[in-house]
C-alpha cells in the first residue's frame, strides 16, 4: 500500500487524553480516534491488526472444533431477568427500550442467548460435545473507560461457549480451549501467565485468565506466580503457604481487659503490650447490602476483600466508615473485636486465626483491647481462608517456590460454569439412562481489541510500536529516502512491485516528506522490517534493511532482498 493513498493520521504530539504509552502510540500512529468516552473507531492500520488477531483465533478456534455462529448484539432483556444477570450485571449492562417499550439489551457476554439458542435445538447426548463461538462487538457500561482499547465501553471479544453432558465432558472441552488460547497467544507473538482467578459475578466455580505480563501500569491485575512449578494467581483468589511459623499453641489462660490508651493499629498495639503482631487478631469491619460482616485475621496479614465476599455469600463488600463502627462497636475505629460483638454480625475468620492461643483483640470500648483471648471467648460463624497471599510466601502448590507479584494485562480468560445458565433457563437434554439434565457449560473470552493494544505495551520503546510480526499491519515498510529522485523512485517502485507480488505486505511511503520525517513515522507505527531506498544504497548495490526491533542494520544485495524477505516472514 502507497503512503499517499492510506489514510494515517499521525499526530506530532502527545495526545493529553492519553495516560498509557500503548495508547498514546494507537493516537500518535494513526491506529484510532476517540469518538465518545471508550469507543473507539478503528482506522485502516488497525483494522489489519484487529483481522489479523481475529484470524489467528478463528484458525485456532475451528482447530479445536469449536464452530462459528453470529449472534445478535441486540438481545430481549427477558432472558438476562431469568438468569439473574439483569440485576447482578448493574450499570455496567447497557439497556435500551424499544417502540413497545419492552427491554432490551446490547450484548456484554452472550451465555443467556447461547444458552436460549441450545436449548430449543439441542435436545440429545448424542449431540454434544458442542462448542459454539463468535467473535464480535460488545458493549459494557464499564464504570471507570479508560486507557483506550483496553477497557472500552464498546470492544470486540471472541467468546464461545461449550455443551456437555457431564463434569468429564466440561473438564476435556475446558482443556481443549486452555490448548487454544496458549496456541492463539503464542502465534500472536504474546507470551501469556494462565492464572487461578475469581469467578464473579459469572458463576461457576472454576476460571483462569491468561495475563501479559508487563511493569507498566497498563497491568491493571496483580498475579502471583510461582517461578518453580508455573502456578499462578490472580491477587483477588491466590493462595500461598506461610513461611513464618505461627506462634505455638499454648494452654489457654483467661481473658483480661487491658488499657491500650490511643493504640488503633497493630503496630501501635503490639508495640504498647509489647508482643508481636503474630499474637494479634485484626478485626475489620464491613457492609454488605442490609448485613454486616466482620473478617478476622492475624495481625500480620492483609485481608483479601473478594475472598471475604465469597465467602460470606455476597457479591461485594465495603469496609464501614467510622461512624457505622462506632454505633454497631460502640467504640471508636481501632478498637473493634469479636467478643461481645453484636450479633447480627456475620463473624468469618481466617484459617491462620482458627489455630490462635492466648490472642489479642479490640475490646469494642475505646482505649482498651482483651489479652488471652481464646476460641472459645468468641462466636466464629466460619472458618475460611480470607487473607491475601503475598509476594515472598511459599507456593501453595510445590514445596519449593515462593511466589512472585507481577503487574498483568487479561487478555482472556476461561470459566467452567456448570449448570447455573443451562438450569436458569431451561436447557436440558435427555442422557442416555433416559433422564432429563441440564447442560454442563464452560464460557471462554478473548478480548481482541486489548489483546491488540497489550501487544504495544509490551512491545515499544520511546520512538513507537514494535509490533510482533503476526500481528503487524504489514510486514514490511519501505522508505523511499528522496522522493525528488527519479532514479531512486524508480527503483523504490519497483522494489515495491517485486515484495508484492512474492507476497510480501509492504506499506510503501512513497511521500514527498524528508527522509528524517519518514523514519520517524516508521518507528512510531512500528511495522518488523524496514528498507531504506537512498542513494548510498544505489551506489553499493544494496538497499539498508533494518529490523524495528533492533538498533542495526544492513546493507542486502538488490537481487536478494526479496528472498531475504520472504525468508524471514515465513
Ligand atoms: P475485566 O476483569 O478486565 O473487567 P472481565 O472479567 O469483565 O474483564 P470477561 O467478561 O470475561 O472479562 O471478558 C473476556 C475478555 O474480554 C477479557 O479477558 C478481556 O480481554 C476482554 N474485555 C473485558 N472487558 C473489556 C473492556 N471493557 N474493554 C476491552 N476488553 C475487555
Ligand atoms: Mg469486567
Amino acid at each position: 500500500m502507497r503512503m499517499t493513498q492510506m489514510f494515517i493520521p499521525t499526530l506530532r504530539e502527545d495526545p493529553a487524553e492519553a495516560e498509557l504509552i500503548s495508547h498514546k502510540f494507537l493516537l500518535r500512529a494513526g491506529y484510532i480516534r476517540k469518538l465518545t468516552a471508550g469507543v473507539y473507531i478503528y482506522l485502516p492500520l488497525m483494522q489489519r491488526v484487529l483481522t489479523k488477531i481475529s484470524n489467528i483465533v478463528r484458525e485456532e478456534m475451528d482447530r479445536s472444533g469449536a464452530l462459528e455462529i453470529t449472534m445478535p448484539v441486540l438481545c430481549p432483556g427477558e432472558i438476562w431477568q431469568k438468569t439473574g444477570r439483569w440485576d447482578a450485571m448493574g450499570p455496567e449492562l447497557m439497556r435500551i427500550n424499544d417502540r413497545h417499550e419492552r427491554p432490551m439489551v446490547l450484548g456484554a457476554t452472550h451465555e443467556e442467548v447461547v444458552t436460549t439458542l441450545v436449548c430449543g435445538e439441542v435436545r440429545s447426548y448424542r449431540q454434544v460435545p458442542l462448542n459454539l463461538y463468535q467473535i464480535q462487538v460488545k458493549f459494557r457500561d464499564e464504570i471507570r473507560p479508560r486507557f483506550g482499547l483496553m477497557r472500552g465501553r464498546e470492544f470486540i471479544m471472541k467468546d464461545a461457549y461449550s455443551f456437555d453432558a457431564d463434569q468429564a465432558g466440561l473438564d476435556v472441552a475446558y482443556q481443549k480451549m486452555v490448548d487454544a488460547y496458549n496456541a492463539i497467544f503464542k502465534r500472536c507473538g504474546l507470551e501469556t501467565v494462565m492464572v487461578e482467578s475469581d469467578t464473579g459475578a459469572m458463576g461457576g466455580k472454576y476460571a483462569h485468565e491468561f495475563m501479559v505480563v508487563v511493569d507498566t501500569d497498563g497491568g491493571e491485575a496483580i498475579i502471583l506466580t510461582c517461578p518453580l512449578c508455573g502456578y499462578g494467581g490472580n491477587i483477588e483468589r491466590a493462595e500461598s503457604r506461610s513461611l513464618t511459623t505461627a506462634p505455638a499453641k499454648e494452654a489457654a489462660r483467661s481473658r483480661l481487659l487491658a488499657d491500650t490508651p490511643g493504640a488503633k493499629t497493630i503496630e501501635e498495639v503490639s508495640a504498647f503490650l509489647k508482643m508481636p503482631s503474630q499474637k494479634l487478631v485484626k478485626t475489620l469491619l464491613y457492609r454488605a447490602g442490609d448485613k454486616f460482616i466482620a473478617a478476622l485475621v492475624r495481625g500480620d496479614r492483609e485481608l483479601n476483600e473478594v475472598k471475604l465476599a465469597n465467602n460470606a455469600g455476597v457479591t461485594g463488600v465495603e469496609i464501614l466508615d467510622a461512624e457505622s463502627v462506632m454505633s454497631l462497636t460502640k467504640a471508636p475505629v481501632g478498637f473493634a473485636g469479636p467478643v461481645g460483638l453484636n450479633k447480627d454480625v456475620m463473624v468469618i475468620a481466617d484459617e491462620e486465626v482458627a489455630e490462635m492461643t492466648n490472642f489479642v483483640v479490640g475490646a469494642n470500648q475505646a482505649d482498651k483491647h482483651y489479652v488471652d483471648v481464646n476460641l472459645s471467648d468468641v462466636r466464629i460463624d466460619k472458618t475460611a481462608l480470607i487473607r491475601a497471599a503475598q509476594e515472598g510466601e511459599g507456593c501453595p502448590r510445590c514445596d519449593t517456590g515462593r511466589l512472585i507479584k507481577r503487574r498483568g494485562i487479561e487478555v482472556g480468560n476461561t470459566f467452567k460454569l456448570g449448570t447455573k445458565y443451562s438450569v436458569a433457563l431451561g436447557a436440558t437434554f435427555t442422557d442416555a439412562d433416559g433422564a432429563e439434565k441440564p447442560f454442563v457449560m464452560g464460557s471462554y473470552g478473548i478480548g481482541v481489541t486489548r489483546t491488540a493494544q497489550a501487544a504495544i505495551e509490551r512491545f515499544h520503546d520511546d520512538r513507537g510500536i514494535i509490533w510482533p510480526l503476526p500481528i503487524a499491519p504489514y510486514h514490511v515498510h519501505l522508505i523511499c529516502a528522496k522522493s525528488d529522485d527519479a532514479q531512486l523512485v524508480k527503483a523504490a517502485d519497483d522494489l515495491y512491485a517485486d515484495l508484492t507480488s512474492a507476497g510480501i505486505e509492504v506499506l510503501y511511503d512513497d511521500r514527498g516528506d524528508r527522509a528524517g520525517a519518514k523514519f520517524a513515522d516508521a518507528d512510531l507505527i512500528g511495522i518488523p522490517f524496514r528498507i531504506t531506498v537512498g542513494a548510498k544504497g544505489l551506489a553499493k548495490g544494496a538497499w539498508e534493511l533494518k529490523r524495528r526491533d533492533s538498533a542495526t542494520s544492513e546493507d542486502v544485495p538488490f537481487s536478494e532482498v526479496v528472498a531475504r524477505l520472504k525468508s524471514q516472514i515465513q
